[in-house]
């Protein structure tokens, strides 16, 4: 064990018997539950080899999720983020990637001469030097750390292993591992059946972790009789079998575990007197679970059969909603059968109370994007557009009000001859594709006056970005002139960072993705001016006074 450096607590969580039970919006819900003042980081540990999941299919891996320092990291991020209303960073996320990179580079310098470099030890130290680090740098209070994947895959070994070590490391006291497991409930026996989760057990204690908890993902909440069973056979007491059943909102989890005694189990085994911060968060999933009004939104992408591309941006129609209990329910508009004229705008759009037109790439679905968004303008319908929906805003506007009926964005087509859209300057010479866009936090300057201003209630923001292209500053007057409103504006006026319509009930877009910073307690004002147009209401509660500060 080390001695004179920072101890903090460790939670360990890991995941068997399959992947996509939730093990994210568990270990973020374990964190909100311990979340009382004190400083927790959570660190995610994937297997992929990539260095980080900005290069992979979003339909494949899920919403690449962009921190305020630029880091794209894993999705799961957004969970710790919405749940906890902290920035995490790039460095808490590990993939091996990043940690055979390191590992061979360090032996390229002859780090290790004379040493045959091997997974064990080489890699697992590797693993326990990162997460030293981490805690060296932020000296956190509590570490989480959620390994990706289940245990026996080949590709997450190094961290179980690494795992096992922190006990010697750091202290008995100090590190706690909780599993998160299955117990699958079949209908023609009519009773969830513990031989899967029994088998997991195993293995997770052949890899040398012997679990603290397991937490039980089950249709249903597991009875006593069962609990007892797995406790018997799983060698734990009743008390470390917790109950995860299905839920109809992820923001419910944190609140079962407390009921399933989750809090009083962890402080007495991690000699903690951590108490819990509750009482905002269950008013806001009350107001999910007993909505006063109900609004249909549009979502017009085109990874519509993957929801998980849109993973933040359907939170933060949720916390919006949660504000002001208004049930959100989703339409999801594939814009290529638009494009195609398998479907009319019209036809797409009858009776939502609102238009998202989220991030995208590539030229795919970008004019059944833009009719939509003809549409939406025309007949007044609210309308939210987030990233590529700002710069298809822009073209709509340019083509049908501006007179440039060829306008277009040089990413869909680089011949137009009105380039409304244009790639940034500092991008033309960028040829590498991992981590290059425009990334991460910047300051959006509010236009006094308008409606961002209103919103956000300040002069100035900070969004997060992932882009390569931009309003191309040519274009700005005959934008304006036409009645566009540049809502804020970043680099001294040159990048449009929100855009708006006057007279409108809400016609907003921002060149950033709003989605990121928005969390359950804290929605982004952006969702929630939306949001509350699309039920009907004015999209800032209180009047605005004239000039800000
Ligand atoms: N494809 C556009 C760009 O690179 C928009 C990106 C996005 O929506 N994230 O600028």
């Amino acid at each position: 064990m080390f001695s004179g450096v920072h101890i903090p607590k460790i939670v360990v969580i890991t995941g068997g018997v399959l992947s996509g039970l939730g093990k994210g919006t568990a270990a973020a819900s374990i964190a909100r539950l311990i979340k009382d003042g004190r400083k927790i980081v959570t660190v995610k540990c994937d297997g992929y080899l990539n260095v980080d999941p900005g290069t992979m299919n979003p339909v494949e891996h899920g919403e690449v999720f962009v921190l305020a320092d630029g880091g794209e990291v894993d999705m799961d991020f957004g969970h710790y983020e919405r749940f906890l209303d902290i920035n995490c960073k790039f460095s808490w996320n590990l993939t091996s990637g990043k940690i055979f990179n390191s590992v061979i580079t360090k032996e390229r310098k002859g780090e290790f001469l004379g040493k045959t470099i091997q997974i064990f030890p080489h890699i697992v130290n590797e693993v326990l030097l990162w997460w030293a680090k981490i805690i060296e740098d932020e000296k956190p209070d509590i570490l989480l750390i959620e390994v990706g994947g289940t245990v026996g895959d080949i590709e997450n070994s190094w961290y179980i292993d690494a795992a096992r070590l922190l006990k010697k490391r750091y202290g008995q006291e100090n590190v706690c591992y909780l599993h998160l497991t299955y117990v699958p409930f079949l209908d023609n026996v009519g009773e969830p059946k513990t031989k899967p989760a029994q088998r997991d057990i195993a293995l997770l204690r052949e890899k040398g972790l012997s679990p603290d908890a397991i937490l039980c993902r089950s249709r249903m909440q597991l009875s006593k009789k069962v609990k007892d069973k797995l406790a018997l056979l799983c060698d734990l007491e009743t008390g470390q079998v917790i109950s995860a059943p299905d839920v109809s909102n992820i923001y419910e989890i944190p609140l079962n575990f407390r009921k399933e005694g989750l809090l009083s189990l962890l402080n007495a085994r991690l000699r903690l007197p951590l108490t819990e911060n509750l009482g905002v968060w269950e008013t806001l999933v009350n107001n999910i679970r007993t909505p006063k009004r109900e609004v249909v939104i549009a979502i017009c992408g085109k990874y519509t059969e993957l929801r998980d591309s849109y993973a933040s941006v359907i939170e933060a129609l949720t916390h919006a909603g949660a504000q002001i209990a208004a049930k959100v329910t989703l339409r999801w508009i594939e814009t290529t059968d638009i494009e195609e004229g398998k479907l009319t705008p019209a036809a797409a759009l009858a009776g939502v109370n609102g238009v998202l037109v989220p991030g995208g790439f590539g030229s795919r679905g970008v004019e059944g994007k833009i009719a939509v968004i003809k549409h939406a303008r025309e007949q007044k319908i609210p309308f939210l557009g987030i990233c590529y929906g700002l710069q298809l805003a822009v073209i709509e506007f340019a083509r049908h009000v501006c007179n440039l009926p060829d306008a277009n964005t040089t990413e869909a087509n680089p011949a137009t001859p009105h380039p409304v859209i244009n790639i940034l300057p500092e991008q033309r010479d960028v040829f590498l594709k991992g981590g290059t866009m425009r990334l991460g936090a910047s300051k959006n300057d509010l236009t006094r006056n308008t409606l961002a201003h209103a919103l956000y209630h300040a002069v100035e923001c900070w969004e997060r970005h992932r882009h390569r292209y931009e309003v191309n500053p040519d274009y700005h007057s005959r934008l304006e002139a036409a009645g566009m409103v540049f809502g804020a504006t970043s680099q001294h006026g040159r990048i449009v960072e929100f855009i708006e319509l006057k007279d409108y009930p809400y016609f907003f877009a921002s060149q950033a993705h709003n989605e990121l910073t928005s969390r359950l307690e804290r929605p982004n004002p952006a969702f929630l001016g939306f949001v509350r147009a699309c039920c009907g209401l004015v999209p800032v509660e209180h009047a605005v006074p004239n000039s800000f500060i």
